[in-house]
């Protein structure tokens, strides 16, 4: 089976967590605890094969340590998260971009997707989805919004990223 490791990437409180764990175990993790960093696995059919995901959630990620350096070495794809509620966090979202980039110097086509969390909580909403398209097609990286407690395009965002990473 062949296997690609998926690197979580985005400012603090976003849903990284939530949207790692709405995929590998199909539940909504209400609480937050920002320090946790784990990896996770799970299988995903795409194309009628089956692939093994390792699924590094991190921790941090808008302040850039050697460590963040070492799993991006390593990563295969890359999930930029922030959210909708949060319009920083979207900002927050080039230099985490930039720094992978950097990382991953001279890689063409370096598979990535873009995540809007949150999208359930219409009210608190701050990112229009005219301006995260705008972002989105400016850097050439397709987006999704999603909802980890409703449970909305979370498999889309996986199928997405594992696509690109089967396609290199
Ligand atoms: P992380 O620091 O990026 O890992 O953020 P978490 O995944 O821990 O989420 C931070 C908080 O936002 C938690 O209380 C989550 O329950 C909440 N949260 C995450 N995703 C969603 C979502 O899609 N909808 C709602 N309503 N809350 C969410
Ligand atoms: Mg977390």
């Amino acid at each position: 089976m062949r296997e690609y490791e998926v690197v979580v990437l985005g400012a603090g409180g976003v849903g990284k967590s939530a949207l790692t764990v709405r995929f590998v175990n199909d539940s909504f993790l209400e609480h937050y605890n920002p320090t946790i960093e784990e990896q996770y696995r799970r299988e995903i059919a795409v194309d009628g094969e089956h692939i093994a995901l390792e699924i590094l959630d991190t921790a941090g990620a808008e302040q850039f340590t050697a460590l963040n350096e070492v799993y991006i070495t390593s990563g295969h794809g890359f999930l930029l998260v922030f959210s909708l509620t949060h319009e920083a966090s979207l900002h927050d979202l080039d230099n985490i971009r930039q720094q992978v980039l950097h990382i991953k110097q001279g890689e063409p086509d370096l598979p990535i997707v873009i995540v809007g969390t949150k999208m359930d909580l219409y009210n608190e909403r701050e990112v229009t989805s005219g301006a995260l398209q705008e972002l989105a097609t400016s850097w050439g990286i397709p987006f999704y919004e999603t909802s980890a407690k409703r449970n909305w395009n979370i498999q889309e965002v996986f199928q997405d990223l594992t696509k690109q990473m089967k396609a290199r």
